[in-house]
């Protein structure tokens, strides 16, 4: 029998993380997953910036950023009737829409890039084999028992066929979307699975000459049937700049699922490339159905699950890879200070709290997303069910000078803004505010939203949120907040008049045998905030404190000084759940 800490089911994005974030703190661990090597097909792509800060902390985002596209060339969301065809709007997407830039660039010391799931995987899993992990190819789950100190999982190895068990104090299910492990756990379910049917066509063509004067990661083609099904439209979709491509068409589920051969597949493509001459090899095809499910509930006793495994949705809004890392990111701290005795397993039961309402609302986002797409073809005129030469017809119909085709201008061109509700999201990626065991409120309100809370992010440091990024100073050279917090500890942050908050760390650092690093924020102190931003960011007085958590959450707050001694150590004794 094999023994470890923690075993985890799955290498994808949320498994390999996992592996990757435990090893970083030292708790030994095994990944199994079923087959002989990563993902074989780019599926997630975006990759935001609370999961670029994520894996800056990991120690892997200078390699990721390397091998992903940019943000700048991720930018036009293009709507035609094929790539070759008659565009007929454009939509700046990802925080490329200069004001958005903005955002996007105030909101954290990382870049949003584009990096397909295949590449990203190998990186993930590496350093995380690297720093510890022992992984586990060609190695199936099958089931698991759990008792009061621990969980047995039987597994078998798919080239001996031989079934063999594996001891661990705690298992996670990163096993995906048909997760096993969660099935076993008996998490509850809400929603549905299975809701439209989707074709997934991998395909190599040089298409330069169609995007590049357009740069994205997205272009969207409405077409006789592009409606039915899928994600809403048709798509291709850039892997690699400008020759590797993904193209995804809907089809019925009622009509069953198709029988795609290569020419079929070929006949897709070319359709939605709108060129029947261009050269272009077909990789692969795969059929995929679009979910609407989240869990209620991640974990039963020692099982916790994460990513697909508890969230299913649609690739809109591109949150599938982001939140099943950032699941793994939030659990990886609890359970390392759990094992090491430095907290109650009464941690761990945050971890649903905080993440559950998360996986709720990136599964309904994402859903949503795909029926705002109706919009668009209604001020097309192009209603289910109508002739296809009435279809082109119709939209023709808005370039007419008339009183009705400057209502479908119009009516077009808000369709097309609403996508922003897709693709610019910046609030749904930034503005997780934890409610939990693990975040001690300090009275205040929550602090409203001025704009749009899913469109915008909106910074703050009350307790849960996550820790703003404002570049401050040391020795002159800029650092992040995010670059201070993280690293598998406690930090606490004050300015001058604080010092008092600096002791009682180094006291509670003893008494509770935990790291925290106090940093002091003032004109010769530790850090200097020489733009003055941290100032307004902090939401405090100089003489208080951000005890923020090891992911950067801010677990608790003071205003001012005094006290500091009791007031500290009370906070983090009901953070560890002592
Ligand atoms: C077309 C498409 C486009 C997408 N685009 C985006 C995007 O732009 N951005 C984004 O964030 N997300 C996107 N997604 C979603 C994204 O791919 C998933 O959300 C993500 O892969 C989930 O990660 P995971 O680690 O939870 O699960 P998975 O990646 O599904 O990994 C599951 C792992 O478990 C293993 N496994 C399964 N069963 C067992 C078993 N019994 N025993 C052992 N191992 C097992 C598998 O081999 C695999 O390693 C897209 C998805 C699709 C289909």
């Amino acid at each position: 029998m094999i023994e470890t800490d923690v075993l985890i089911v799955g290498s994808g994005p949320a498994g390999s993380s996992a592996g990757l974030a435990l090893s970083t703190y030292g708790i030994p661990n095994v990944i199994v997953t079923k087959y002989g090597w990563l993902a074989d097909t780019p599926r997630a792509h975006i990759t935001n910036q609370r999961t670029m800060e994520i894996l800056r902390d990991l120690g892997v985002e200078r390699e990721v950023a390397a091998k992903a596209s940019p943000q700048h060339i991720m930018g036009n969301a293009v709507f035609c009737t094929s790539l070759a065809g008659e565009e007929l709007g454009r939509l700046r997407m990802w925080g490329t829409e200069p004001r958005r830039q903005a955002d996007y660039t105030l909101a954290s010391p990382c870049s949003m890039c584009d990096m397909p799931q295949n590449l990203l995987e190998p990186i993930i899993l590496g350093a995380a084999a690297e720093r510890g992990t022992k992984v586990r190819l060609n190695s199936e789950y099958i089931s698991s028992r759990q008792d009061a100190e621990g969980v047995t999982a039987e597994v078998k190895d798919r080239v001996s066929s031989e079934t063999y068990k594996i001891r661990a104090k705690y298992l996670l299910g990163a096993d995906g979307a048909n997760s096993k492990v969660a099935e076993d756990a008996g998490l509850p379910f809400e929603g549905k699975m299975g809701v439209a049917g989707s074709i997934n066509i991998v395909f190599r063509c040089d298409l330069g000459k169609y995007v590049e004067y357009r740069p994205s990661v997205l272009y969207w083609v409405l077409q006789p049937g592009s409606d039915v099904g899928g994600v809403g439209m048709g798509v291709i979709r850039m892997v690699r700049p400008w020759n590797e491509w993904l193209a995804i068409w809907g089809y019925d589920l009622a009509a069953g699922a198709p029988q795609l051969t290569g020419a079929a597949a070929e006949a897709i493509v070319r359709n939605l490339i709108g060129d029947q001459n261009i050269p272009l090899q077909i990789r692969s095809t795969s059929l995929w159905t679009v979910n609407d499910m989240y869990a209620t509930r991640y974990s039963t006793g020692r099982v916790f699950c994460m990513g697909d495994a508890v969230h299913r949705h649609p690739p809109m809004n591109g949150l599938g890879s982001n939140t099943s890392i950032q699941d793994a990111y939030n659990l990886a701290w609890k359970l390392a200070f759990v094992l090491k005795g430095k907290a109650s397993p009464a941690l761990l039961d945050t971890y649903d709290e905080e993440r559950v309402p998360i996986g709720r609302q990136i599964v309904k986002r994402a859903n949503k997303s795909i029926g705002e797409t109706g919009p668009i073809f209604e001020a097309l005129g192009l209603e289910p069910g109508i002739e296809v030469a009435q279809m082109w017809q119709n939209m023709q119909a808005r370039k007419d000078a008339t009183p009705q085709a400057a209502a479908q201008r119009e009516n077009l061109r808000k369709a097309i803004l609403q996508k922003n509700y897709e693709f610019n999201t910046h609030g749904v990626e930034l503005n997780q505010r934890y409610r939990s065991a693990a975040v001690i409120p300090d009275g205040t309100p929550e602090p409203s939203f001025e704009r749009d809370a899913e469109l915008y992010f909106h910074p703050t440091t009350w307790p849960g949120a996550r820790l703003p990024h404002v570049w401050l100073q040391k020795d002159g050279r800029p650092i992040s907040t995010l670059d201070i917090a993280g690293s598998g500890r406690f930090v606490l942050l004050t300015g001058i008049g604080g010092e008092g908050w600096i002791e009682a760390a180094r006291k509670a650092s003893a008494a509770h045998g935990i790291a925290i690093d106090g940093f002091v924020i003032g004109p010769g102190r530790d850090l200097t905030d020489l733009y003055g931003e941290w100032a307004e960011a902090r939401e405090i007085g100089e003489s208080g404190c951000l005890l923020v958590r090891p992911d950067a959450h801010v677990g608790y707050r003071a205003a001012g000084a005094g006290d500091e001694e009791h007031r500290l150590s009370a906070a983090i004794a009901r953070i560890l759940g002592r």
